[in-house]
């Protein structure tokens, strides 16, 4: 078996991977506060991690793998958002999930096997802040609960960051109930209009950090493989995650690995909400964007790397995936993948350099393992398949018309309407002027549908 490496942020450089147990290989990725549709940034890391999945299920076993990746519906962004629209929370959070998972669905991205949400851990939470008060980790100050940075010696270690550089670099919030500025909340007050639990602590909510914390424990134990997200999470996120999960359950290691993927950048900066300087997942695939374009165009830059989004990549990947595809249709043979593609990726997930490695298959024309190497990157999997091929609707335009011009004549559009209907619940996007028709597939395309309307 080939060795895998990992760049392990907690070391700073790459590490041979080895799991702890390869009948049960756990990772853990922090997921989506869930107020808004997903940028294309947030989508960076899902990427990133399904790739990964995927390489250990092939690697150690398809049921050898559990992956969590949760949601954040507890925040004080989601609380103003429902404020700012006049809706319920919950209907903004379920929402915004089912969005989030129809977006990266479409991106080819496995579902994890676990997706916890916030809400539904605020008892273990409470569980955890009694503990790590009575082991003095913890201490309450005017209702809230504070985690005291000083109790917990190896803080900033992930980061690699002394105490007063993250004073200075970051944006620590100074309250006048901190003993230690660094000093970060656990628990915090509710007023009446504000989702809030009962509590030792009277009515609140918990601080972000500790979801993931109670999560990975109930999930994947105290120690588990891989713990990741972007890299603007090192720090405070994961440096909080890491000294709560220590002190919590100090026989545990938490996790061995931590994987940091870099940002996706408009312009040099970071794709961010607060910057404006953002498109979702969602405006990129009505812009007729296919979802399997846009994994493409990650995969072709190192996740370690920074990258921009750009819509020349976008038309290469385009045509390139095109070209294959024309190629692939017919294939009876069904490969494995090749040493030579788990080799590439068993050193830090080198996509780039599989997808330099199909081009290679392409021109010798190997096709078949051209295939199998795309699938294991996510790519060219049978759920991508269709949008791909130019389909001729050339036949479905004329009927079109003709059934037109007969509704004007009589009058009665019951026909017209019950084939336009037809069409676009085949996934056929309609676009009709006073003398023209044209037909456009769209990724939803339903072939069987399709055929059974002519
Ligand atoms: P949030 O919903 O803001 O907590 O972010 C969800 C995930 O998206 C986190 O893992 C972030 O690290 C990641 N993320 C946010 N912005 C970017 C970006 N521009 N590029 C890559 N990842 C990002
Ligand atoms: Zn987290």
């Amino acid at each position: 078996m080939s060795k895998i490496k990992l760049h392990n942020s907690k070391a700073r450089r790459k590490e041979l991977f080895e799991p702890i147990d390869p009948s049960n290989v756990r990772m853990y990725l922090c997921g989506p506060t869930v107020y808004d549709r997903a940028h294309l940034g947030n989508a960076r890391n899902v990427i990133v991690f399904d790739v990964l999945y995927r390489f250990f299920r092939e690697i150690y076993g398809e049921h050898n793998v559990k992956y969590v990746r949760n949601f954040t519906d507890i925040d004080d962004k989601i609380n103003q958002r429902a404020k700012d629209l006049g809706k319920e929370i919950k209907l903004i959070t379920d929402e915004t999930i089912a969005w989030y998972l129809e977006d990266m669905e479409l991106l080819g991205n496995l579902l994890p096997n676990e997706m916890p949400r916030a809400t539904n851990y605020v008892a273990e939470m409470i569980i955890m802040i009694e503990d790590l008060i009575k082991s003095g980790h913890a201490y309450e100050a005017e209702g809230h609960v504070l985690f005291s940075v000083a109790s917990y010696k190896d803080y900033g270690a992930l980061s690699g960051r002394s105490i007063e550089d993250m004073i200075a670099g970051a944006r620590v919030e100074i309250a006048p109930y901190k003993a230690n500025p660094l000093d970060f909340v656990l628990w915090k007050p509710s007023s009446d209009d504000l989702p809030g639990w009962e509590s030792p602590w009277g009515r609140g909510r918990p601080g972000w950090h500790l979801e993931c914390s109670a999560m990975s424990h109930d999930l994947l134990g105290d120690t588990f493989d891989i713990h990741g997200g972007g890299n603007d999470l090192i720090f405070p996120h994961h440096e909080n995650e890491i000294a709560q999960s220590k002190c919590c359950f100090p026989s545990g290691g938490f996790a061995n690995f931590w994987l940091h993927n870099e940002m996706l950048q408009v312009d040099g900066k970071k794709m961010s909400k607060s910057l404006g300087n953002y498109f979702t997942v969602r405006d990129l695939i009505e812009k007729g964007f296919p979802g399997e374009v846009i994994r493409f165009v990650f995969l072709s830059t190192h996740y370690r790397k920074p990258m921009d989004w750009t819509e020349l990549k976008a038309n290469q990947a385009d045509s390139t995936l095109k070209r294959w595809y024309d190629m692939c249709s017919n294939l009876e043979e069904d490969l494995k993948p090749s040493a030579e593609a788990i080799e590439v990726l068993s050193d830090d997930l080198n996509t780039p350099a599989v997808i330099a490695l199909l081009h290679k298959h392409f021109q010798s024309k190997n096709f078949a393992q051209l295939k199998a190497d795309a699938n294991l990157i996510g790519l060219m999997t049978p759920e991508f398949k269709d949008w791909a091929f130019d389909f001729d609707l050339s036949k479905y335009e004329e009927a079109l018309m003709e059934v037109r011009s007969e509704a004007m004549i009589t009058k009665n559009f019951d026909h017209l309407d019950d084939l336009k209907d037809k069409l676009s619940k085949a996934g056929v996007e309609i676009q009709m002027s006073t003398d023209t028709v044209k037909l456009v597939p769209t990724l939803k395309l339903d072939l069987a549908k399709l055929e059974s309307i002519l």
